[in-house]
């Protein structure tokens, strides 16, 4: 996992950052990268990385574990199998010429056919987009699991989702302007695509966050709090992730786990005995920000 990070090269792209792989992926300008799959690269070695199947070294439960390499995947303990909220409506809007870059495949056109599905919850909905090759049962299929995906997402940033592009090939998932973008060929290390869309749900949320003054203020505040706390080690940030591409990674990275320290304090007892007070002590401050807002966290109960 370390290695796979350091592979990549942040380059600064207007006011957001760019992550991309050193193999020659590039991503559209202002993306995020997202955790990143294995096998996109085809320079890199084979890596054994099985994500949050693999359990940090021990930890005795009174001591701090180290910065993981990326919170996400330590922490991000949302499961396959964890309960969903269905839409109330899943409708299929038919096939429509859209804006559908395949960042897999080289020369890709920016635009193409793709069946579309209108997912409705009670206070938001989502577009999914599926490549119109697809027969339209496949296609169905395809984009009613990936909304039964994002249902796993609490409210509070599945909300924030305007449209999903699910495509077939491999690379990173990526987020931009409320836009989540998910490759089926990628093996995500964290439990299939939950995670994935926890974290890029959770750039969604960010970018909004980024463009309120008065909350980017008080969040920053947070963040300054953190990085001089009494148990904050290595600068206060969660992840070595998060304290490298601070306003793009930090706040989803600190979402993810202060939602895994309320909700699945027992997962986080199995990744590490000392993964809790990490937390606890890494981000105190960022923690009562979000609780500050009061987020409708359902369906994590
Ligand atoms: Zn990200």
């Amino acid at each position: 996992m370390e290695r796979e990070l350091t592979r990549r090269v942040a380059l600064k792209v207007g006011a957001g950052t760019v992550l991309a792989g050193l193999a020659g992926v590039s991503l559209t300008p202002g993306a995020y990268a997202a955790p990143a799959p294995q096998g996109t690269a085809p320079s890199a070695p084979a890596q054994a990385s099985t994500g949050l199947t693999t359990a940090p070294a021990a930890v005795a439960a009174n001591e701090l574990m180290e910065p993981p390499p990326m919170a996400t995947r330590t922490f991000g303990t949302l499961r396959a199998t964890d309960w969903t909220t269905p839409p109330i409506r899943f409708e299929y809007k038919g096939k429509q010429f859209r804006r559908y870059p395949d960042a897999s495949k080289k020369n890709h056109p920016a635009e193409a056919w793709v069946h579309v599905y209108l997912a409705t919850w009670k206070k938001s909905k989502t577009e999914v987009l599926v490549h119109g090759g697809l027969s339209k049962a496949a296609a169905k299929a395809k984009a009613h699991a990936h909304t039964l995906a994002l249902g796993r997402v609490p409210n509070f940033l599945r909300r924030e989702v305007k449209e999903m592009r699910i495509y077939s090939g491999a690379h990173s998932a990526t987020s931009l302007n409320r836009v989540i973008s998910i490759y089926e060929g990628a093996n995500y290390p964290t439990h299939r695509w939950a995670n994935v869309y926890l974290h890029e749900a959770a750039h969604c949320l960010n970018e909004k966050l980024r463009a309120n003054k008065r909350l980017l203020k008080k969040w920053n505040r947070a963040v300054a709090a953190d990085r001089v706390g009494p148990k904050a080690q290595r600068g206060g940030f969660i992840s070595e992730y998060a304290r490298d591409h601070r306003k793009g990674e930090d706040f989803g990275e600190s979402v993810i786990s202060w939602l895994a320290l309320r909700f699945h304090p027992d997962r986080l007892a199995e990744q590490a005995p000392g993964a809790a007070p990490f937390i606890r002590a890494q981000i105190p401050n960022r923690m009562a920000f979000f609780r500050a807002r009061g987020w409708d966290t359902a369906p994590w109960r």
